[in-house]
């Protein structure tokens, strides 16, 4: 039992990885790469909070220089980090930077793990950090991590002895990776893991420090390193005609999200490691003393080794096919050993060399991209050996199902057989997704209850064939995943992998619709079909005291991937009011409740995720006074497009354009996030606008960056920026002016405002003003000192200068209705008459 688990495990690990990629064609160097790496029996695990924290050159280092089986743990999917490239945040760009790992990792020859952790945004300190993680399911992750994978080595890239000194998250993964060290080993500990796996004890911890940890260059140089092992990581790979460092920045380019695209680096370049715990080192040279990495590390595996390193002395670029006898005997060797590890990801090594050395291209195709559950799916196989060794193909089966063809057929060199396979997906299928979001986690974790699921990478495929043939008379099943190749005439041949998807899926046409007076709104839901001829109604799911017409549509969509849009029309209760509104679309005795979201990006794989399908409906007691915004825009935000739902006319100035003369249109302008550190035209265009306010106008400016401020004078008068923030979102606030307008007109502002605020109440607060400035509130997180410097409004001639740190363009796209009101009465500051 364990033995198959275990071996499925594996398989599904390197299955996921590779799918829906153009799979992977060695030549003959990398086939000779990937013998050199067969003989060693090492590996590492490096660990770190975040994707893009981890180090590329080391692990390029370890897996292309040392051979070693090499993993990057990020303990979370980096969910609350920016997008530089496109609109998706939290739980999808989380995805989109698993995706991104996976791709660093498909370049630096290394494997992905995962925690459970959630990246629920800045964490200040690791205390902080692991009250909001559960602690235990963290740490259950990492040893988990270590139980299966069993590194020889852990490296941690940060250093666990400097809490509060950098993110909460870093600190925290280095504290978890020294316990998960001193734990793995215990069998009393985490025992429900040893169904699965094995306890298991690393020689050694290290901490991959630099100079950046010591502040600066010179005070490295000083420190202490009679500790430490250092190696030179900027080797040239002549049988990849590239170096390490420029392999490692390839890998680290893949994270574009986060704005990683770089050039690449050559040349001599020295990393450090310092020993934590675990065997002392005789000489500070090799991180693996004390440990035999060749064959001879298990029991039987002598006899491999003798086959094994005969093929790499005597290795044949010109027809790698020549040493298919030996591989597939080492590969009958390997299955009599009793290591299941090792037997594991030795065979998983040889069936790829195997394969690779006689050309041989197996790939399973799907005539369509998705299918439901209980629909039939034809399959296309393509099966050719290029090489003239002796392969008989057997048969084909469709992994945990009796489809299967029984074939026989001896493959002539060059010859390409396509067979068909058509297979029913299982009534009860689940539907394809990212499987760590399937259920509801918390703000801290993710919630997945299958322990095998815990740390891999990706979903496994939707369909896998297996081809089953035998080699030199040596039976051996090759498993590829199904996947939906097609060709773009301006992008040439893709792949995507073939999905499970639901008959049917709704959306709604906004995440949150505000009603700032009693009439009604009109909102659009699409119903999308995923099967032809999908038909049911359509109905909505609302809060009490709301009246929603029609009750319900009935449709009919005839082509599979076509859409009808619906509009119902919303009217909102007289008093405030919030909740949601959930489409329900049904067919038949079913209900679909759940949205399609595409993510498309040409460095990752393709791929959708089904989230809930709702709208956030508020009604809000609000007055305005002013009606024509003007915003100009930063480093992006929703604020527009809020205002707009509240009434406001909004128009975006373009930096260019303004002039004191289109200013003074306006009955306030606003600043986009970050406009002061990104827009750089803005330099010029400070002094129109502090005329504007001079003048009479109000200018709202929302944060920015203490660090790259592009222009002097921020504010009329002296404001400094400071990195002050407040994380804790439920922090009391205090009204330290409670008399202010900001705080009465037109809207009475009360604690009750500051309720529900999500991730934060704010950053880079000012820490110093001018004494015209007036501080408004008062707030800070556990253990602090308090801010005042959230809301600061100066009178400046006949109008008003803002100043606010505080977090509008995270609250107003979750409908928070506190965050409107105050943002109402900034708006009106001065202005006396409504509209
Ligand atoms: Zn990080």
């Amino acid at each position: 039992m364990q033995t198959s688990r275990l071996l499925v495990f594996s398989l599904f690990l390197c299955v996921s990885i590779l799918s829906a990629q153009q799979p992977k064609k060695l030549s003959s160097s990398e086939i000779f790469e990937s013998v050199q790496k067969l003989n060693v029996l090492a590996s590492v695990l490096y660990i770190a909070a975040h994707p893009d924290d981890e180090n590329t050159r080391l692990i390029s280092y370890m897996s292309n220089q040392m051979k070693a089986r090499t993993a990057y743990l990020s303990l979370t999917r980096g969910d609350g980090g920016q997008n530089l490239i496109g609109p998706e945040l939290r739980e999808l760009l989380g995805l989109i930077r698993s995706q991104e790992l996976v791709a660093a990792r498909r370049i630096d020859g290394g494997e992905q793990l995962f925690t459970r952790a959630n990246d629920f945004g800045f964490s200040k300190h690791p205390d902080e950090t692991l009250s909001i993680w559960n602690k235990n399911e963290v740490l259950s992750d990492v040893v988990w991590a270590i139980r299966t994978f069993k590194p020889d080595i852990i490296i941690n890239r940060f250093d666990h002895r400097t809490a509060g000194q950098t993110h909460g998250h870093h600190t925290a993964s280095a504290m978890l990776g020294m316990q998960a060290f001193d734990l793995a080993n215990d069998k009393n500990k985490f025992p429900n893991q040893l169904q699965y796996t094995s306890t298991w004890q690393p020689k050694r911890i290290f901490f991959n420090t630099s100079w950046w940890f010591y502040g600066n260059q010179e005070d490295f140089d000083a420190a202490d390193k009679s500790n430490m092992i250092t190696f030179d990581v900027g080797m040239y790979y002549p049988l990849k005609g590239t170096s390490n460092n420029e392999v490692a920045a390839l890998a680290s380019s893949q994270h574009l999200s986060q704005g990683f695209g770089r050039m690449s680096d050559r040349g001599s370049q020295q990393e450090y490691i310092e020993l934590l715990e675990g065997d002392a080192l005789k000489n500070n040279t090799n991180i693996f003393e004390g440990i035999d990495t060749s064959w001879n590390r298990i029991e039987g595996g002598k006899a491999i080794g003798a086959v094994l390193n005969q093929v790499e002395a005597n290795f044949n670029f010109n027809n790698p096919s020549e040493h298919l006898p030996q591989l597939v005997e080492a590969y009958q060797l390997l299955q009599k050993v009793e290591d299941t590890h090792w037997k594991t990801i030795k065979s998983d090594e040889l069936l790829n060399l195997i394969e690779a050395s006689a050309g041989l291209y197996l790939e399973a195709t799907s005539r369509d991209a998705s299918a439901c559950p209980g629909e039939k799916v034809k399959l296309n196989l393509e099966v050719i050996n290029r090489s003239n060794a002796n392969i008989t193909l057997k048969s084909l089966q469709i992994l945990d199902t009796s489809d299967k063809l029984t074939i026989q057929k001896n493959l002539i060199a060059n010859n390409k057989f396509n067979y068909n396979l058509e297979t029913t997906i299982h009534p009860e299928a689940n539907y394809t997704s990212a499987y760590w979001l399937l259920n509801e986690g918390t703000l801290g974790m993710y919630n997945v209850k299958d322990q095998t699921q815990i740390g891999q990478p990706l979903s496994t495929p939707a369909l896998q064939v297996q081809f089953i043939m035998d080699i030199d008379d040596v039976e051996l099943t090759f498993n590829k995943p199904v996947v939906y190749r097609y060709a773009k005439p301006e992008k040439g041949e893709l792949y995507q992998p073939f999905e499970i998807l639901p008959p049917a899926t709704v959306r709604m046409s906004n995440r949150v619709v505000i009603f700032n007076t009693g009439e009604s709104k009109q909102i659009e839901v699409t119903v999308k079909a995923h099967t032809n001829n999908a038909s049911g109604t359509l109905s909505l799911i609302h809060p009490e005291g709301w009246v929603i017409s029609p009750n319900s549509y009935s449709f009919e969509i005839e082509n599979k991937n076509d859409a009808n849009n619906f509009v119902f029309s919303v009217q909102p209760p007289k008093a405030q009011s919030e909740g949601f509104i959930v489409p329900i679309a049904t067919i038949g005795s079913r209900e679909f409740t759940k949205e399609v979201v595409e993510i498309n990006y040409s460095h990752i794989p393709f791929q959708t995720v089904l989230l809930p399908s709702q709208t956030k409906v508020v009604r809000l007691d609000i007055q305005k006074r002013g009606n024509s915004i003007g915003y100009i825009e930063g480093a992006g935000d929703v604020v527009p497009e809020s205002l707009r739902q509240i009434g406001y006319e909004v128009s975006i100035i373009k930096p260019e354009d303004i002039n004191p003369d289109y200013l003074a249109e306006f009955d306030a302008i606003v600043v986009g996030i970050r406009a002061y550190n990104t827009i750089e035209a803005l330099k010029f265009k400070q002094n129109d606008l502090l005329n504007y306010v001079a003048n009479g106008g109000n200018l709202i400016v929302q944060y920015n960056t203490s660090r790259g401020v592009l222009v002097d004078n921020l504010a009329p008068y002296n404001l400094k920026l400071s990195r002050d923030r407040v994380t804790d979102e439920t922090s009391d606030v205090r009204f330290v002016n409670p008399e202010h307008p900001v705080l009465n007109v037109p809207n009475k502002i009360t604690k009750a405002d500051f309720s529900n605020w999500t991730q934060e109440r704010g950053l880079y607060f000012p820490d110093e003003w001018a004494k015209e400035f007036t501080p408004v509130l008062s707030m800070n997180d556990p253990n602090e000192s308090p801010k005042e410097g959230s809301l600061l409004v100066a009178p400046y001639g006949k109008g008003y200068y803002v100043y606010t740190g505080l977090s509008f363009f995270r609250e107003f796209p979750e409908g928070v209705s506190g965050a409107y009101r105050l943002f109402a009465n900034m708006l009106s500051l001065g202005k006396t008459t409504a509209d």
